[in-house]
């Protein structure tokens, strides 16, 4: 079972991926998680990476690929892993396939969690956060005990920047014009499974299940 995972930022992609990872006793690969345990164990990817964060750079797509084709390569991961956060782009799903096949093994599923724009706005809009302790909150679905005030430090919470519309909408921007062109080559192989994401998390895992078995 070997999935990749697609969808907005805000859409709950990185929490399905938990769940399904835990349902199938496979691992969940993020690339966030690779890099830091490459860094963390100074192996040679690790260092190389390194070198292109410490500048600032972005790290190249073949040094990405290097580090996920690597650690999927491990044990661990014989019955399968869900990808989440890769490939981003046509050229590291492209070099996926190739290291792939040159393993004789193909990705089964690329599981698109959907979630429109609009929603993603509203959710994300409604998140609130205590700059002083870094408690996270909902209006609408975590509440604090009392209106705009932290439960934990009793501080003042914010709606932070990252969260504004305005924001949310830019970065929104960026993501469909990179996976767009996945969700395409995806659908092209066959294996692209879209699953409604406005619905609750049980809900929408459930739809995954379905797909999935
Ligand atoms: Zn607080």
């Amino acid at each position: 079972m070997k999935i990749i995972m697609l969808g907005a930022p805000g859409a709950g992609k990185g929490t399905q991926a938990k769940r399904i990872a835990e349902k199938f006793a496979i691992p969940h690969i993020s690339t966030g998680d690779i890099f830091r345990a490459n860094i963390k164990n100074g192996t040679e990817l690790g260092k190389k990476a390194k070198g292109y964060m410490d500048q600032g750079l972005l790290v190249p797509d073949e040094l990405v690929v290097d580090l996920v084709v690597d650690r999927i390569k491990q044990d661990d991961c014989e019955k399968g892993y869900i990808l989440d956060g890769f490939p981003r782009t046509i050229p590291q799903a492209e070099a996926l396939d190739a290291a792939l096949s040159a393993i004789s093994e193909k990705v089964d599923y690329a599981v698109n969690v959907e979630v429109p724009d609009s929603d993603i706005v509203d959710r994300m809009s409604g998140r609130r956060a205590c700059l002083n302790c870094g408690a996270t909150y909902h209006i609408v679905n975590i509440p604090t005990k009392v209106e705009g005030i932290c439960d934990v430090c009793g501080s003042e919470i914010v709606l932070r920047e990252d969260d504004k519309p305005e924001t949310v909408l830019k970065r929104l921007e960026v993501y469909h014009n990179q996976t767009q062109p996945l969700i395409d080559y995806y659908s092209k192989q066959g294996i692209l499974k879209e699953v409604d994401g406005r619905k609750t998390m049980s809900d929408t895992f459930e739809d995954i299940l379905k797909i999935l078995n």
